[in-house]
């Protein structure tokens, strides 16, 4: 899937995180990274590390001047991290470029694929390493909690090495009965993922004739929509995240209650079920983000995040979200 030589699963995503980090840098050491990573990675990053004097500048990884800038001012950078696709604004990390900056400076560039899976191969555009949630789309069926990181044989081995290796000695392992469970739901992510892709299209084209704000990269109005299919694997679409605007928290908390009510989905903050999951941002997933940064995201308080699921239906689950948001006007 990652043109990787390696992988090693973790017994979570931010497991994945955190060793991969970790095991990157050495105390007194800088990391450069996106100001709109998952909370628990921002967190790690903005609090956890600074017990080793390790300290992250955080840029918004769209302006890549931003990047070189930091770079140049910390040439101490051991690495730079990014997501592929970030939370909940659907902006795309051009890997490519950030991947030849990294590299410049004498660092590498990890990167978070898990809203992205089969869609972007970020290791094959450049990337050193490839971190994954599994929670989410690879297993796909929301019972379970695990990782993986993706890398070359070399970084692999280093990292379970018995004598210095994070993944070892921290002891962030999968237990091998979920591994094999994982692996067989592994084998349908290929479908699901066009599935799920597919009916956030839909869905994102439905809420442009209706005039809701919607965000979906896969249109061509999104500001990334070029620079993603310029990095796409053909096929599987430009995935199943899609979010709306509703203007205030309060109103997207009393549309989502609705939406539950209706059977849309589920209130909750997962994505990559095959059923359908909203959340508000900023009120969740993003609320160890502090509200300054949340604004400088370009972030508004009444935005809905969707994780599409992979509905038969999905004109009939439109009709639904669309009586939803008249019945709270
Ligand atoms: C959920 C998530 C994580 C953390 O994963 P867990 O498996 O819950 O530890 C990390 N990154 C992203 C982008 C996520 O969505």
């Amino acid at each position: 899937m990652e043109g990787t030589e390696m992988a090693w699963v973790t017994g979570s995503g931010l497991a994945a995180i955190t060793s991969a980090l970790l095991h990157e840098v050495n105390a007194g050491d800088h990391i450069v990274a996106s100001m709109t990573t998952y909370g628990g990675t921002f967190a790690f990053m903005a609090n956890y590390l600074k017990k080793f004097n390790v300290n992250t500048t955080f840029v918004n990884m769209q302006n890549l001047d931003a990047v070189k800038k930091a770079l140049a001012e910390h040439p101490n950078t051991k690495v730079v991290y990014t997501e592929t696709m970030n939370n909940p604004l659907l902006r795309i990390a051009n890997v490519p470029e950030l991947a030849k900056m990294a590299h410049a400076a004498g660092a590498k560039l990890i990167v978070d694929n898990t809203f992205t899976p089969m869609i972007f191969s970020p290791c094959r555009l450049g990337a050193d390493i490839t971190v994954y949630s599994m929670t989410k789309y690879i297993n796909g069926t929301n019972d379970c909690v695990a990782g993986a990181i993706c890398g070359s044989a070399e970084y692999i081995n280093s990292l379970i090495d018995v004598n210095n290796g994070t993944c070892m000695l921290l002891g962030p392992v999968l237990d091998p009965m979920r591994s094999a469970s994982i692996n067989k739901n592994l084998h349908t992510l290929h479908i699901r993922m066009k599935k799920h892709s597919e009916n956030a299209m839909y869905l994102a084209k439905r809420f442009k004739e209706v005039g809701f704000k919607y965000n979906y990269p896969g249109l061509p109005e999104h500001p990334d929509h070029e620079l993603f299919c310029s990095m796409m694997n053909e096929g599987y679409g430009f995935g199943g995240m899609i979010s709306i605007d509703m203007g205030t928290a309060d109103k997207a908390s009393r549309i989502m209650e609705v939406m539950q009510k209706k059977g849309v989905g589920y209130l909750a903050v997962s994505l990559g079920y095959f059923k359908t999951l909203f959340s508000n941002s900023g009120k969740s997933t993003s609320s160890e983000v502090p509200e300054d940064i949340q604004k400088e995201m370009g972030m508004s308080e009444g935005l809905i995040r969707f994780s599409m699921g992979l509905d038969n239906d999905i004109e009939a689950t439109f009709q639904l979200i669309k009586e939803s948001v008249d019945e709270c006007k």
